[in-house]
């Protein structure tokens, strides 16, 4: 019934491998594809289940996918390899007429640059091969658009102010680590802030602006606007929204081996002369970092990822303030991985289930939030990652 393919086997690859094989009524063929292979198969050992099967891929070559789907046929292919393989994997899917979920745009590897044009270009294809394809299905972006679906469709006529608020207020134990994959974690945050604002983007210098948010159960944290991936598709998708802002929590120490690593040249993405070898300093820096994936054991602490969101119903100003709060060590006991892979792996499985249930089947290519909220938010509860409302309460923004 619900055969599917999973690429990639890092810290959000193993939780979806978990999440998946938790719902064997929904999920009842699974394989789990890598470039390196040894990966998936330590992931299947510690699920347990020998039906589990695994591929060697690259994923940067079409006709290597193209060749394992049509040899194992799944009905939709999850990516949570990297967004650098995102069209690579897309194109596979249109030639052997498969599915498509992932959890991040697609990014170029020379120049660190986000935005949905390369992805929505492939629309008219995935409509005319009848195939849905769900872009940005983690946690932000993914259950962050969710959340704006599920206001605006409950309780807003019209959204007119959206802050998504993402803090990590967990602790590893190390100098310095990212949560997940540290290249795209540093191109990320290094880049210049940018937000939405009557009808026009608006940039800031990189972390320039920062303010003190509350959140739920933790406390204040210094709070950081970065530009992000979903507010390109939520102001297209919910035109009334005026002002849209991404923000994240970052602590002084991280902040401080962060300008370190630039100041001295490491978060370069181009290519430099090594002795006569080519590197890229970034790529080499994340072979020296702490692998995110190992950082569960010792995690404690907690993350909380919300939306406050300010507009109007029935002619009155209300605010909503929607957020989950994830227990890092709960998800290291459930599936070895700290929470930030925890809250990105469980939507992308909730949003394959979504597919395979019929609920969000929609040929073209779709950003969650144009899909019908009401049926993923009920598994967020379901599957690990329950949600919490506030009405009418200060949103502090
Ligand atoms: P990791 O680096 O831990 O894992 C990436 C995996 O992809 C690795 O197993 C890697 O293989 C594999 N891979 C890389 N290149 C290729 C290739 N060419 N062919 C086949 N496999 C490849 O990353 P994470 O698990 O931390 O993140 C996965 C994705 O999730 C990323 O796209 C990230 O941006 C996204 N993400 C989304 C979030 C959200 O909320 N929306 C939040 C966090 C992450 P190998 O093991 O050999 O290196």
């Amino acid at each position: 019934m619900g055969r599917v393919l999973i690429i990639g086997a890092g810290g959000v690859g193993t939780v979806v491998a978990h999440k998946v094989a938790q719902n064997a009524d929904v999920f009842t063929d699974i394989m789990i594809a890598s470039r390196t292979k040894s990966k998936c198969d330590d992931i299947v050992k510690a699920i347990g289940n020998p039906n589990i099967k695994t591929a060697q891929v690259d994923a940067d070559n079409v006709d290597e996918l193209v060749a394992l789907f049509n040899d194992f046929k799944p009905e939709m292919v999850i990516n949570v390899a990297l967004p650098y393989q995102d069209l690579t994997i897309m194109e596979a899917c249109l030639k052997a007429e498969v599915n498509y979920l992932d959890t991040a745009n697609y990014e170029p590897k020379d120049e660190a640059h986000f935005e949905y044009s390369w992805q929505w270009a492939y629309h008219e294809r995935f409509k005319e091969a009848g195939l849905t394809a769900i872009l940005g299905c983690g946690f932000d972006p993914g259950v962050s658009g969710i959340y704006t679906a599920y206001a605006a469709k409950h309780y807003f006529d019209e959204i007119q102010y959206l802050d998504i608020v993402d803090c990590n207020a967990g602790n590893h134990h190390k100098a310095f680590a990212t949560n997940f994959n540290p290249e795209i974690n540093i191109r990320e945050i290094t880049q210049n802030g940018r937000y939405y604002e009557n009808g026009q983007w608006v940039t800031t210098g990189p972390l320039e602006i920062h303010k003190d948010l509350t959140y739920p159960n933790i406390g204040p944290r210094d709070s950081y606007l970065l530009y992000h991936e979903e507010l390109e598709s939520l102001v297209k998708n919910f035109p009334t929204i005026k002002r849209a802002r991404f923000w994240m929590t970052f602590g002084q120490e991280y902040l401080t081996h962060l300008r370190v690593i630039q100041n001295i040249g490491m978060a370069r993405i181009d290519e430099i002369d090594y002795n006569g070898q080519k590197i890229v300093p970034l790529q080499f820096l994340k072979a020296v970092l702490p692998n995110p994936q190992d950082l569960g054991e010792n995690y404690e602490g907690e993350t909380s990822i919300g939306c406050r969101i300010r507009g109007l119903k029935d002619g009155k100003e209300r605010t909503y303030y929607v957020y989950n709060n994830c227990s890092h060590e709960e998800a290291y006991k459930e599936t070895g991985m700290q929470g930030v892979s925890y809250t990105t792996g469980v939507p992308a499985m909730i949003g394959a289930m979504m597919f395979f249930k019929g609920e969000w089947k929609r040929p073209g290519v779709n950003n969650v939030e144009e899909f019908n909220p009401d049926p993923f938010m009920e598994q967020l509860n379901k599957q690990g990652l329950p949600w919490h409302e506030v009405f009418d309460g200060n949103l502090e923004l």
